[in-house]
């Protein structure tokens, strides 16, 4: 057997072995051996390049991850150290380290108030798990074992391990693994969708309401928690209307429902503030997060717990019977650290929220009269452009009466965009969705846009528009 640590093969080399022996999350295999796969080699700033020696721009930040862009030495080095002098001790069995505690304080530090408590796992899959686990256990300890429906949100992404397909609102998903009965889903407060006969506040709390009407069809007694992410990101940048999350906690407080945030795209930066939750004025009991969180340099999450649910674990749980072997990694750590360090010392977060975030959303926003666009939604650095069959009589692709099958024509656009304009978007059904790293510059953020017209201009031209 021959182990190279230094590559040289063609692409055609590489796309033949990956299609023998490598199989690629969320990919239909047959289709995609038959086109070939990207190989992407290398990255700088908001940059990546495959080994054709194309570059593109990466609208996406990786997967909704890399925030402070690619190629940051201070990353490098921050985990170059940890790796020297500590590259790994797990956190169970009385131990702890550095990098674990210091990362759970700056958290506490920079998350909503209350929040002082940091659980650490690897995957936002897995610290979803956790907070399945770790509410179950605190409803145990409240001497409500009964309390065990968790309710999400239909289209809500929340990971891929068993739990958190349940939890997820992903059709798809669900037909292959099953739905539990613990797990409850509502409709999505998608305003252009489901609502757009009437005002947006008033759509805001009737979407709200199918929480109310679903926890009294579960019964309050039996309803655990609710989870949702601020902006509804891998469903399609589903913004939710203003009063929309006022309202969700009124409900869950008047029922006595805890509240999940889903940070793990909103963390760190994306919306213009820390957390999502900033954004929205959300105070949850519990607050998953990734992503963001190391810049996707390397894989780390948390569990953030407010007091109010973290006192009770301490004081009544015993031990909690949970835990990964790379909970608190401190390599993972250590780069965490620095991440932080970075958005905040360079103002990147800040700059998102004041400048190149407004910027974002009213170039965006400038591409409503394509004939192809339906509505524009934008907050900090995310963002969905929604390609419609007739915008005027509020057709979309896949209606009766439309002449593409939903998220063909999304596909289209998404395809020209990166082969033909060098721009990595994603089409979440005809969605175009946007989630560039945060250090994009005002300049960047022109030839993003520039690039993606040209693609809704190739659409179109398909299309015969
Ligand atoms: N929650 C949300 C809101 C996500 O967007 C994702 C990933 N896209 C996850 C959880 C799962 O994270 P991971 O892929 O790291 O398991």
């Amino acid at each position: 057997m021959t182990i190279l640590s230094r590559f040289n093969r063609t692409t055609a080399d590489w796309q033949r072995l990956d299609a023998a022996h490598h199989l690629e999350p969320f990919t239909d295999y047959k289709e995609l051996h038959a086109e070939g796969v990207r190989v992407v080699t290398r990255a700088e700033g908001v940059w990546i390049e495959d080994s054709e020696g194309q570059r593109i721009l990466d609208g996406m930040a990786g997967l909704w991850c890399v925030n402070v862009g690619y190629g940051r030495r201070e990353l490098v080095e921050a985990a170059t150290a940890q790796m020297t002098q500590l590259p790994y001790y797990n956190t169970f069995f009385k131990s702890t380290h550095m990098p674990a505690v210091e990362l759970a304080r700056v958290l506490a530090d920079i998350t909503p108030e209350g929040l002082n408590h940091a659980f650490f796992n690897s995957s936002g899959s897995e610290a979803n798990d956790t907070v399945c686990r770790m509410i179950w256990h605190y409803w145990d300890c409240m001497g409500k074992p009964w309390r065990k429906t968790i309710i999400s949100r239909t289209n809500g992404y929340h990971g891929s391990t068993v739990a958190a397909t349940n939890l997820g609102g992903m059709r798809m998903m669900h037909k292959q693994n099953r739905v539990w009965p613990e797990f409850q889903h509502i409709e999505q407060p998608y305003w252009y969708h489901l609502g757009h006969d009437m005002e947006p506040e008033a759509f805001a709390l009737k979407a709200a309401g199918w929480l109310e009407e679903k926890i009294l069809e579960v019964g309050p007694d039996n309803v655990a928690a609710f989870i949702a992410e601020p902006i509804q990101g891998a469903g399609g940048v589903i913004v939710p209307p203003p009063g929309y999350w006022a309202e969700i906690q009124r409900i869950c407080h008047k029922y006595g429902v805890l509240l999940v945030a889903d940070e793990v795209i909103c963390g760190f930066g994306r919306t213009g503030n820390w957390f999502g939750s900033d954004t929205f004025g959300i105070a949850p009991d519990l607050m998953p997060m990734a992503k963001g969180m190391t810049s996707g340099y390397i894989p780390l999450s948390a569990v953030m717990v407010h007091d109010r649910v973290a006192e009770v674990l301490i004081d009544k749980g015993g031990e909690f019977f949970h835990g990964f072997t790379y909970s608190g990694h401190p390599v993972a750590c250590a780069v965490a650290l620095e991440n932080i360090r970075i958005l905040n010392d360079e103002g990147i977060v800040q700059q998102v929220g004041s400048d190149t975030g407004p910027y974002f959303e009213q170039s965006l926003k400038a591409l409503a009269d394509h004939p192809l666009v339906g509505e524009v939604r934008a907050v900090g650095l995310v963002g969905a452009v929604e390609l419609v069959e007739d915008k005027a009589r509020h057709l979309l692709f896949g209606d009766p009466g439309s002449s593409h099958k939903m998220g063909r024509v999304g596909f289209m656009c998404r395809d020209h965009a990166v082969k033909d304009c060098g721009l990595m978007v994603r089409a979440v059904r005809d969605a175009m969705i946007f989630s560039p790293p945060l250090v994009i510059t005002r300049a960047e953020i022109d030839d993003m846009m520039s690039r993606f017209k040209q693609a809704l201009d190739l659409t179109a031209a398909d299309l015969g528009r």
